[in-house]
């Protein structure tokens, strides 16, 4: 199998460490959907995997949105009169409502306070927030820090840029052997926040590098772009590609201790939707499957109904709903290194089975072949002899054009690896063909 090698807990941990080191380095950054923070971003990543940069211009019209002005900040601080930095950007990106407009004014509480955002259920916390698509400006501070804040006047100063620019996003592309193509989508658009934004960059880069290092049948694409307006752009830019998209992903919020979590595509019985299924349903780590709904991540831009992919989302925790959420508590600490493994683990597998998925044809349907003939019998090691003659049996029986690998896998309650390892032994004894590059493709295949 593809990324069989992650199977061993020991070598996906290792891996999950060098991610954790990644998202170290990338915490610092003060990123946005636009700005060279993303930029800044991409050039970590690209010391780990080859990346196809590309930079849309701001008023790019995409579907029923358009590229905004791009978002450049320096500074930002509230100061007191003596000069005291009450509220600093230095001191932690997410104290700017992200894409504030410039400003720089003297003012007292009464005219900053609308201004001004905190969580009083946390009050150690500061929340994120953003003002991406509405001209505005804020801050975002410590409850307690808010309380203490005292009468004023006070000097605000956000030294920020929002003007026309570009848009960035990054792709590394692995090239399969055969036709047909896949994707990862990451969102990068999270300033400092951890589990929400770079779990799913550095998982997503992580395995881009072990994939780079082999040779998947299907060419593999890895997205990093900003949320939704990334997303929307990718798909305007590459329309005329969408039609061999045979599956693909949604990644984040790779690295909590909630379970894992598998959110289906619209059409829900996707072969995305079934291989994921099937590999959180036979691995051992606490998981659950939920439904679609058109809110979350960019899953909602895939699976609208112009496009319609087969495009899923893995998570641990969804979106809002772990308390840590969207706020400064959501930083490394929280980050587990055994839950990253685990997440690697699981996606290593759910490409893997992708990649090796394919619809069967029996050659010889009439009757059961004789194995022996071919050195089939008793020849070829599985887990036992025994299995793998079951497997080569079941894989003949179903192999009639309608079942795909993975649907015999479920049927046969035989493991995928070992039901992929039977029809390959079946396709070079020639009694078993592929016929799924012509079908996989059609509006109502089996495979979607
Ligand atoms: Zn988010």
């Amino acid at each position: 199998m593809l990324l069989g090698h992650l199977g061993d807990i020991s070598a996906a941990r290792r891996i999950a460490e060098a991610a954790y080191d990644l998202m170290t380095a990338l915490y610092p950054i003060c990123r946005s959907i636009t700005g060279h923070g993303v930029r800044v971003t991409l050039d970590r990543v690209e010391r780990w995997i080859p990346l196809q940069r590309s930079e849309i211009p701001s008023g790019t019209k995409v579907f029923d949105w358009e590229v905004p002005r791009e978002w450049n900040i320096r500074d930002a601080y509230v100061a007191d009169c003596h000069g005291r930095r009450l509220i600093d950007f230095k001191a932690h990106n997410l104290h700017v409502v992200n894409y504030s407009v410039p400003v720089r004014r003297v003012m007292t509480r009464a005219e900053l306070e609308p201004h001004l955002y905190s969580l009083p259920d946390h009050p150690d916390w500061i929340p994120y927030r953003t003002t991406y698509y509405h001209e505005h400006w804020g801050f975002c501070l410590r409850h307690r820090d808010r309380e203490a804040l005292g009468p004023g006047p006070f000097e605000v100063v956000i030294d920020a840029d929002l003007s026309p620019g570009h848009l960035t996003y990054g792709e590394c592309v692995v090239p399969g052997t055969g036709a047909g193509e896949a994707f990862i989508y990451t969102h990068v658009c999270h300033p400092s926040l951890a589990n929400d934004n770079l779990t799913g960059v550095a998982v997503a880069a992580a395995l881009a590098r072990e994939l780079c290092a082999r040779q998947p049948r299907l060419t593999w694409r890895f997205v990093f772009g900003p949320g939704t307006i990334g997303s929307l752009t990718w798909l305007a830019r590459n329309e005329d590609r969408l039609a061999s998209v045979r599956s693909g992903l949604v990644i984040g919020l790779l690295g909590d201790n909630g379970p894992l979590t598998y959110k289906r595509s619209r059409r829900g019985h996707t072969v995305t939707d079934r291989i994921a299924e099937y590999v959180l349903k036979s691995g051992t780590a606490p998981a659950r499957i939920i439904d679609f709904d058109p809110y979350g991540y960019d899953e909602r831009q895939f699976c609208s109904p112009g496009f319609d992919l087969p495009v899923g989302r893995l998570t641990r925790s969804p979106n809002g709903t772990y308390p840590e959420y969207h706020s400064s508590a959501d930083d490394l600490s929280l980050v587990k290194v055994d839950r990253l493994a685990e997440s690697l683990q699981t996606l290593a597998r759910i490409i893997s089975i992708v990649d090796a998925n394919r619809l069967v044809i029996n050659l010889q349907p009439k009757g059961e072949p004789r194995l022996g003939n071919r050195g089939l019998y008793r020849s070829i090691g599985g887990t036992s002899p025994d299995e793998f003659e079951h497997a080569l049996l079941w894989t003949l029986s179903f192999a009639d054009g309608a079942h795909d690998l993975v649907a015999i896998a479920e049927r046969s309650r035989l493991a995928f690896e070992l039901i992929d390892q039977a029809a390959s032994a079946l396709e070079k004894a020639g009694l078993l063909a592929s016929p799924d590059r012509i079908v996989a493709n059609s509006a109502e295949g089996p495979l979607r």
